[in-house]
C-alpha cells in the first residue's frame, strides 16, 4: 500500500474538535484528487462523524467536508468513514499522533477560517491571565496573603466542616473575634501572650507544637487554608478541641 504524510500547524486557539475535522476535510480532498475508487477514511473522532452526518452543520470545515463528500460520489468514488478508538496501539492512528505532535513545531501556520466559537476558550484563557497577573499585583488585601492564585477554594465534607473553612479562610471566627460582640479587649493567647488569630493557632502557637507534627500541618497559613491542606488543618483544631469554638 502506498504511504504519505501530510502535517499542517493549525492556528493556535484552534480547538480539537475543529482540528480533527480538519484532518477528515484533508483526507476527503486527497481521495478527490486520486485515481482509485475506493476508499475508507479511519478517524478516531466520533464528533466529527456524528457531525457530518447532520443536515445542518454549523462549523464551515464540516460544511466543506460534506461537498467535499458529495463531490467525490460524483466522481463515482466510494468512500467509507470509520472510527477507530484511539490510544488502542492501532498503528496508523500512533502514527498520526506521533505526526500530529511534530506538525505543532512547523513554522508555517495554516490561515484557516476558524469558527468563532474557538476563540471562546482562549478568550476565556487570557482573561483568567489576566484576572490573576492583577490580583498578583494586589497589595493591602488580608485575602491575597493567603490566597495568591484565583483557582477557587474547595471543600468536601459536613456543612458544619465547609463552614468552620470558610471562617478560618476569611480569618473571622467566634474564637479570635468573639471579643469585638462582647466590647473588651482584643483575645490574648494565654502562653504565648500574643493577640489571638487563626495564623498565630495553626502556625505559630507554641502550645500545639506537638499536635501540629502530629497532624501534619504544613508550616504557613497559605498552605494549611489551601485545598490540600484544609482538611489536615480541620482535624487539628478538632485534635486541640477548638474545632467548636470556630
Ligand atoms: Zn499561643
Amino acid at each position: 500500500m502506498d504511504s504519505s504524510n501530510q502535517q499542517f500547524h493549525l492556528p493556535n486557539f484552534t480547538s480539537t474538535y475543529t482540528a480533527e475535522a480538519f484532518c477528515v476535510l484533508k483526507a476527503v480532498q486527497f481521495i478527490n484528487q486520486a485515481t482509485k475508487n475506493n476508499y475508507v477514511i479511519c478517524t478516531d473522532s466520533l464528533s466529527t462523524i456524528l457531525s457530518i452526518k447532520s443536515a445542518y452543520p454549523t462549523n464551515p470545515i464540516i460544511q466543506k467536508i460534506q461537498d467535499s463528500i458529495h463531490q467525490s460520489l460524483t466522481q463515482s468514488n466510494t468512500i467509507t468513514i470509520l472510527w477507530v478508538p484511539s490510544h488502542c496501539g492501532i498503528r496508523g492512528n500512533e502514527e498520526a499522533d506521533t505526526l500530529a505532535k511534530e506538525g505543532a513545531t512547523l513554522t508555517d501556520i495554516l490561515h484557516l477560517p476558524i469558527p468563532s466559537r474557538d476563540l471562546v476558550n482562549t478568550v476565556k484563557q487570557k482573561m483568567k491571565e489576566k484576572l490573576q497577573h492583577q490580583w498578583s499585583q494586589t497589595t493591602n488585601n488580608q485575602l491575597r496573603k493567603i490566597k495568591p492564585s484565583l483557582k477557587p477554594w474547595k471543600m468536601n465534607g459536613t456543612r458544619r466542616e465547609r463552614v468552620a473553612a470558610t471562617r478560618l479562610r476569611i480569618g473571622h471566627t467566634l474564637l479570635t473575634h468573639d471579643f469585638i460582640f462582647q466590647k473588651i479587649e482584643p483575645t490574648q493567647c494565654t502562653t504565648c501572650g500574643t493577640r489571638l488569630t487563626i495564623e498565630h493557632i495553626l502556625t505559630e502557637c507554641r502550645s500545639f507544637d506537638q499536635q501540629r507534627i502530629t497532624c501534619k500541618l504544613p508550616p504557613t497559613l497559605t498552605e494549611c487554608l489551601g485545598n490540600d491542606n484544609i482538611h489536615k488543618a480541620l482535624t487539628y483544631l478538632k485534635t486541640i478541641n477548638l474545632f467548636g469554638r470556630l
